[in-house]
């Protein structure tokens, strides 16, 4: 167990108050450790304590509630004895722990010492260390090393034992020269992965600032690594073809550029045909169809973002890119109730500096294997053929139902869903083709994927293991 010369305890008499206690000579104090300690006053007698462990993904959980041990210990006696009047516990103040796996019932004012005594225990002492490590002093480290509800406690660190406490005793860590800490941090990069082409690109991994200490001792003038505050977590993009598993063979028809006069149309035919479909939306013209907006989401299909009105984002500056995403989800959610980070940037355009710009609101950016390129109006026949041909488990068919005459796609909608069903696909929402494949995370093939609180953005664009993504992909 290797210890960097200083104890964090909580003062359980003040709870607001986070003792550096030291011991011998060492003066040097640090204030920040990757255990973090909050606490809240509570009503009544308890108070809430939630202790917050810093992870390698930086998640935390909850301890849940404590009884805080001052305030306890104070009431407790009369307060059990008025209400479990005359059980054996009213007149018993001992307290019932867990000492290395052992229940023990003890006294109130038991301390750690008194805990070693009473299970045997013989610990080890520590070494006193340089701050790399090396031993300077044998057997002066400290004489043994608790762990009280997970909390460390060593010699000298106050203590006060409360029922339903788990401690565990070990050997005494070592006791660090003294030293002086500083901090080495480093931003994250965007970083991509995965196949140069593909059908989606997601954020896999939210980056994250990396924080280390770094120790120099006082004595021995040696430099070492200390603790890891936070570790450094790059923004990674990743590009998959969605390949869905399990019986069905999938396909998605999507629809884009609306909502528009023709979209009614076309959910009269999907629900005719009983098939459902993600209609990628711009945020201009949500606001001039709510009604269909509303039908769109209450007949079972997905409403995703398109942008607000259809610019190249490649080559908009970056505030402007953020806006067109961000105003449009708001618009969906406005209109439709759907909170969704799913993204199809206009003309298939989101190069690496997009991702950049667009601080995480897009989580996916969706693109499609089969283009009609009904943009063209190629006519109905022309439409049915390049939405048919050659459509694979997975495949992703683009089409519109905005941003011109959509005549020829209402006319060829009905014959396109009948081929395909022919053909033995079952024709879903972009959500569900991607859960059905399980390397895809479910919260970015339903679009809740978000920015995390605590993530810190990149400083820029550049990465050093950028690749030039291709961004329009004919598979
Ligand atoms: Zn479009």
């Amino acid at each position: 167990m290797s210890d960097n010369g200083s104890t964090h305890q909580f003062d359980r008499r003040n709870p607001n108050k986070r003792l550096n206690m030291r011991r011998g000579k060492q003066s040097i104090h640090f204030s920040s450790s990757p255990a973090k300690h909050k606490y809240y006053s509570g009503q009544g007698q308890r108070s809430r304590l939630s202790h917050t462990v810093r992870r390698t993904k930086s998640k935390s959980y909850n301890r849940g509630p404590r009884i805080d041990r001052s305030t306890f210990l104070k009431g407790s006696a009369v307060a059990v004895a008025a209400i479990a009047g005359g059980s054996w516990f009213a007149w018993d103040h001992s307290v019932h722990v867990t000492v290395n796996g052992q229940e023990l019932s003890v006294s109130p004012n038991y301390t750690i010492e008194d805990l070693i005594k009473r299970i045997g225990f013989k610990p080890a002492r520590g070494n006193y260390t340089s701050v790399a490590g090396r031993v300077l002093k044998k057997d002066e480290g400290y004489e043994w090393t608790a762990y009280v509800n997970e909390q460390r406690v060593l010699p000298g660190d106050e203590f006060v034992i409360q029922d339903g406490d788990t401690i565990i005793i070990q050997d005494g860590d070592n006791r660090l020269e003294p030293h002086v800490v500083e901090y080495k941090e480093e931003e994250p990069q965007m970083k991509f992965s995965g196949p140069i082409a593909g059908t989606i690109h997601y954020i896999s991994e939210w980056p994250q600032a990396g924080k280390e200490e770094i120790l120099f001792g006082n004595e021995t003038g040696e430099k070492a690594p200390g603790k890891v505050i936070s570790k450094l977590q790059n923004l990674v993009i990743t590009t998959a073809t969605v390949t869905p598993q399990g019986p069905n063979q999938l396909c998605a028809l999507t629809f884009d550029d609306g909502p528009s006069k023709y979209t009614a149309q076309y959910l009269d035919i999907l629900k005719e045909k009983g098939v459902k479909a993600t209609f990628f939306q711009l945020g201009e013209n949500i606001k001039q169809f709510p009604e269909i907006e509303k039908r769109i989401v209450e007949e079972g299909h997905q409403v995703a973002n398109h942008s607000y009105d259809h610019k190249n984002l490649a080559e908009l500056p970056a505030n402007e890119v953020v806006d067109e995403i961000k105003n449009t989800q708001d618009l969906i959610k406005e209109y439709s109730g759907v909170s969704t980070t799913m993204f199809r940037p206009p003309y298939g355009s989101f190069p690496n500096k997009c991702w950049w710009e667009s601080e995480g609101y897009a989580t996916s950016s969706i693109m499609w294997t089969h283009d009609t390129v009904d943009w063209k109006l190629p006519g109905p026949d022309a439409l049915h053929e390049a939405a048919t041909k050659n459509v694979k488990n997975g495949s992703i068919i683009l089409m519109h139902d905005g941003g011109a005459p959509r005549e020829d796609n209402v006319a060829a909608l009905p014959r396109i869903i009948d081929t395909l069903l022919e053909q033995g696909f079952k024709l879903v929402t972009m959500e569900e083709l991607m859960k059905a494949d399980p390397n895809i995370p479910a919260n970015i093939a339903d679009g809740t994927a978000t920015r995390p609180a605590d993530c810190t953005w990149p400083a820029s664009p550049d990465s050093s293991a950028e690749k030039k993504a291709k961004e329009t992909e004919e598979l």
